[in-house]
């Protein structure tokens, strides 16, 4: 990258978006004024005792945007850049994304500002209990139910419904999702997001000719979702060509097990260094020549400095907001088919929901059925994006946007605004 980088906010790529969208599908005026604000902020300061006996208190937020077609729904994250302008953005993309594969819940979002990796586990455990309980009074398997994001996983959705359950005085496994499985967790929701990702990759693939067989793909970001969805694509026989995490990348043109990545990256911390593969930052990975890629770490990873550089031909955006609204446009030109994050990683969301569902009816799914239903929904949605974007000769993320606004607004309009 020979510029500086261009920065820009989150949400004003969220309110840009929601611009755009509600001019072309002629949204009601007073209803875009309600959907570019959340109906609900809550800022609180968590107090956490350290291991040294210190106390340190850190900034936590909950957006609920907009909870007109269900229950708010959106994960957690823990991360040292979350704002909440930040939160905002990924709310607001949350209640796109349950309209767009048509599930009954709103969007929410979560954050609490911090470095976990700095944090011991007991810090950890102590930050999100005291969290939990500052919420306390705005979430509930009704109101608003949590799930894993960026640096929060299956043991933190255990706190949290251990908090949850022990400030009601009974046990309430659907008050989140995304916990292990022996507290009410559903099978296959850890490898959820990928598996809509990859899914989503091989419907584009197949209508673009390109064969998933060999076909070459690179993975920004090693965690939950980056991980899965090079394991999943390189089962369906795909060369996983590069991936990173936030030390950096590696690059290896005849391809790399992912398998063996992981393993690297359980012993050293990160992939970097995994062998006989060629070093590479994060900016370069971005820009590599591949049939695939698939940002899978943070918001504004392709932006108006890079976009002219990207080789992909297909870009999935497993991230949440990884593409700004001049580098998508750039994008768009160049002819690279964008796969829109509030369609691509909303496997995630969805088993979430199944997870909800089979708390509320105390069942367990086995895993065959819960991916037969995840792949039922997400080749609905895709299927509907995909033929709409054909018809109206219009890219995939102006149609899912359309798609989920739409979604939003209709509901709005159905329920009327009280009083
Ligand atoms: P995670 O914490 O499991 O993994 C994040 C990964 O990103 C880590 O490998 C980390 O090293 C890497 N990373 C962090 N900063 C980076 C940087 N600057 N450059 C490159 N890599 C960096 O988180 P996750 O759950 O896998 O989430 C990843 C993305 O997917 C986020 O945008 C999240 O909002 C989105 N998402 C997650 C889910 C889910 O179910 N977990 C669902 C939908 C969308």
């Amino acid at each position: 990258m020979s510029m500086r980088a261009e920065i820009v906010r989150p949400l004003d790529v969220a309110l840009e978006q929601l611009k755009s969208t509600a001019e072309r599908i002629d949204l009601d005026p007073g209803i875009y004024e309600m959907l570019k604000r959340p109906k609900r902020s809550l800022v609180v300061s968590i107090p956490v005792k350290l291991e040294n006996g210190e106390v340190k208190v850190f900034m936590g937020c909950r957006v609920q945007h907009n909870d007109a077609r269900g229950p708010f729904k959106g994960g957690l994250r823990y991360h040292p850049d979350v704002t909440l302008d930040e939160v905002t953005a990924l709310a607001m993309w949350m209640t796109w994304k349950c309209a767009v594969v048509d599930i009954p819940y709103g969007g929410a979002k979560g954050g609490v500002c911090c470095n976990p990796k700095e944090l011991s586990k007991g810090e950890l455990e102590r930050l999100t209990r005291r969290y939990v309980s500052s919420i306390l009074d705005i979430i509930g398997p009704f109101r608003d139910v949590p799930a894993p994001d960026v640096y929060t996983d299956a043991q933190v959705m255990a706190w949290i419904m251990d908090t949850y359950s022990q400030l009601k005085g009974y046990s309430v496994p659907e008050c989140v999702t995304g916990k292990p499985i022996v507290i009410g967790g559903s099978e296959g929701r850890i490898e959820a997001t990928s598996r809509g990702v990859v899914l989503c990759v091989k419907e584009t693939a197949k209508r673009l000719g390109v064969e998933m067989k060999g076909a070459t793909v690179v993975v920004q970001g090693f965690g939950t979702v980056g991980w899965n969805a090079a394991k999943i694509a390189h089962d369906l026989g795909c060369s996983i060509v590069g991936v990173s995490d936030s030390q950096g990348g590696v690059y290896c043109k005849k391809g790399l097990n992912p398998y063996e990545v992981r393993e690297h990256k359980a012993k050293t911390g990160s992939v970097v260094g995994y062998q006989e593969c060629a070093s590479v930052t994060n900016e370069e990975l971005l820009e590599l020549e591949c049939d695939v890629l698939i940002p899978a770490a943070l918001e504004n990873q392709i932006t108006a400095t890079n976009a002219a550089d990207i080789r992909a031909k297909i870009v999935a955006e497993a991230a949440n907001g990884p593409t700004t609204a001049k580098a998508d446009e750039i994008l768009r030109e160049k002819g690279v088919f964008v796969i829109p994050d509030i369609l691509a990683n909303a496997g995630g969301v969805i088993v979430s929901y199944l997870e909800w569902v089979q708390n509320l009816e105390r069942e367990h799914w086995a895993l065959e059925e819960v991916n037969r239903k995840l792949a039922n929904k997400m080749l609905n949605a895709f299927n509907d994006v995909y033929e709409r974007a054909k018809d109206e000769e219009l890219d995939m993320r102006t149609i899912a946007l359309g798609q989920g606004i739409g979604r939003v607004g209709e509901a709005i309009k159905t329920l009327g605004i009280w009083p």
